[in-house]
């Protein structure tokens, strides 16, 4: 190798091989989907909570729809990233890949985890086949009250996947929740949608390979620098202004936390186990100099002294 000249090497003597692959959709997630999270949330905290609703506003539609969509892409990514370092073949078939990786681990619950993707995957799809339904509604003329509202899915939209793991009364999935309707979808599902994935990098992160690395955000939240989906996942957390949601966030939590907190690491970097070492209120760490319970009747506190300069 010669150098000729401070900052040139001789590329004729000496050639460097790279070798690079291609799952572009992990940066979706990492640098897209927060700001459609925050879109999306910009419009959903104006809602009433107290009445119900019929469908969502379109802000909401399309910020959260799109976020589901590129966020669930990620995680096929994710597991043609590791199949790639694994020297395994993809199937057709991306659930039952991402199952097949944790088939090795006793008692591992399989039907949980096979929920839950099958239900991030179908809102995909209501998203991207933009599954169509016909709305009927009518609205008193004087102060538009609704009289009656008619959801009409037409037939030829939805899988075997979205048969089983819907409830066609509700329209809404079994385990998580989620509306299926599209004019529906906002920022409760996307908010899901983090919260599969971030169960699900913890997981990988423990029987497999150390994949949050992948995911490493660059997000400035309340003038500090998160990191973590599971940083991004309390910032919002904290705020929702709808109980309902919140609590079923918190009844997720406690079930996947017995489905699978003996398969994660301990700590906050996931969501689940994100939880206040004293009373167990979730969101505890803030970001990385900010720790503090939300229970007011608790309040307990961890954090760096910060020293004004
Ligand atoms: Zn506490």
């Amino acid at each position: 190798m010669n150098l000729v000249s401070y900052n040139r090497i001789d590329m004729e003597e000496e050639t460097q091989k790279e070798k690079y692959i291609t799952p572009i959709a992990i940066g979706f997630l990492t640098t897209i989907v927060p700001d459609f999270l925050s879109e999306a949330f910009s419009a959903y905290k104006k809602r009433d909570f107290t009445t119900d609703y019929w469908q969502v506003s379109n802000w909401e539609q399309w910020y959260g729809g799109a976020g589901v969509a590129l966020a669930v892409s990620a995680i096929e990514a994710n597991r043609n990233r590791l199949y790639y370092m694994k020297d395994m073949s993809v199937s057709q078939n991306v659930c039952r890949d991402i199952l097949d990786m944790f088939s090795h681990l006793s008692n591992f619950p399989t039907d949980v985890l096979t929920s839950l993707i099958g239900e991030i995957f179908t809102i995909r799809d209501v998203i991207l086949h933009s599954h169509i339904y016909e709305i009927n509604a009518e609205f008193t003329r004087t102060d538009w009250k609704m009289i009656e509202l008619k959801r009409t899915k037409l037939q030829e939209y939805g899988d075997k996947k979205f048969k089983d793991l819907v409830d066609t009364d509700k329209l809404k999935t079994k385990l998580l929740g989620m509306n299926v309707l599209p004019t529906n979808i906002g920022f409760e599902e996307l908010f899901l949608v983090l919260f599969v994935f971030d169960l699900i990098v913890g997981i990988l992160d423990k029987n497999i390979e150390r994949v949050s690395f992948t995911y490493h955000l660059h997000q400035k939240l309340n003038n500090e620098w998160i990191h973590s989906l599971s940083e991004l996942l309390t910032f919002y957390y904290d705020q929702i202004p709808s109980n309902s949601f919140k609590s079923r966030i918190n009844m997720l939590v406690g079930k996947l936390t017995i489905a699978f907190g003996t398969y994660m690491e301990y700590g906050p970097p996931y969501f689940i186990k994100n939880i206040c070492p004293k009373c167990h209120t979730i969101g505890f760490r803030k970001n990385r100099s900010v720790s503090h319970c939300s229970n007011s009747a608790c309040n307990f506190k961890l954090g760096i002294i910060k020293m004004d300069h």
